[in-house]
């Protein structure tokens, strides 16, 4: 991906190395946390309706506080690349549809991270707060996707910000309020498919993202489209259950199959169209 060039975002929160605010005692919210995600997991809750309120994970943190490494401090000079491109792409989108596109924060943390939506652990792997309008992300995740995962490159690293900044488009469209409405109508496997539908939509919006960014500046170069669809079929659902080991990613357990994934970020790649998006239908 051509990115060295391209403008860096306002909207960073680079708290990596930070103690969590918030007041709750890492040891007693660490532990209700913990025991909330076991009595989600032992009734077969979806983890992520628990990320939608708590954060669990018993991992512990891989990263020493405070010390950020050069490699690492340009991974954060890259989110920040793709968080102003997608920031110029949706603003371009929502102003051609007569809207305004409200830009999410990014907080880059490490270890643990304090959210509108509850506490969460570098080990939950990224994630979108609806609440606060945030994307967290822990840079940590992107080792694992490249060595554990097996989806290297720069572009699948774009790829897994953009679908989280698909989780702020549809918040911004009022879809996750739609969503979320559903949820005391639905049964609770009713209700995942619901969720699937929500998860390939952000996966298509990635892809809306990826088109308009490459007409527009370029960021393209060969390899980079592969990189990305390989990293939607490693995190599939059901190679990400096949491995059921290392990195833990709850909002990843509801996204849909990794065929799935692939077809709607192609989906949204090749038109460049959210009318295109419209996974409720299908
Ligand atoms: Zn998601």
């Amino acid at each position: 991906m051509r990115w060295q060039m391209g403008r860096r975002s306002g909207n960073v929160e680079d708290r990596r190395g930070m103690t969590p605010q918030g007041g709750r005692g890492l040891k007693g919210g660490g532990i209700a946390v913990l025991l909330l995600a076991l009595v989600g997991m032992y009734f077969g809750v979806d983890p992520a309706v628990i990320l939608n309120t708590f954060q669990g994970g018993d991992l512990p943190a891989r990263q020493e506080a405070g010390v950020s490494s050069p490699e690492e401090n340009k991974l954060a000079d890259f989110v920040s690349v793709v968080l102003a491109d997608t920031e110029d792409t949706w603003e371009t989108l929502f102003r051609q549809a007569g809207g305004t596109y409200e830009k999410p924060k990014l907080v880059l943390f490490s270890g643990a991270v304090q959210s509108a939506c509850g506490f969460a652990q570098a080990a939950t792997g990224p994630f979108y707060c609806p609440a606060d309008r945030k994307v967290y992300i822990d840079l940590g995740f992107y080792s694992e996707l490249k060595n554990k995962l097996q989806a290297p490159g720069d572009f699948a690293q774009a790829y897994v910000i953009a679908h989280e900044i698909g989780h702020h488009v549809q918040n911004l469209l009022g879809i996750s309020d739609q969503v979320q409405e559903l949820r005391a109508r639905l049964s609770q496997t009713e209700y995942n498919k619901v969720s699937v539908k929500l998860e390939l939509q952000a996966d298509c919006f990635a892809g809306v993202w990826a088109h308009h960014a490459d007409r527009v500046r370029n960021i393209l170069e060969p390899g980079d489209v592969e990189e990305a669809l390989n990293a939607a079929s490693m995190i599939g659902d059901d190679n990400l259950q096949k491995r059921a080991q290392g990195y833990v990613v709850p909002d990843s357990f509801t996204h849909g199959s990794s065929a799935q994934r692939v077809a709607w970020f192609q989906r949204g790649l090749k038109s460049g169209d959210i009318r295109n998006c419209n996974t409720f239908n299908n």
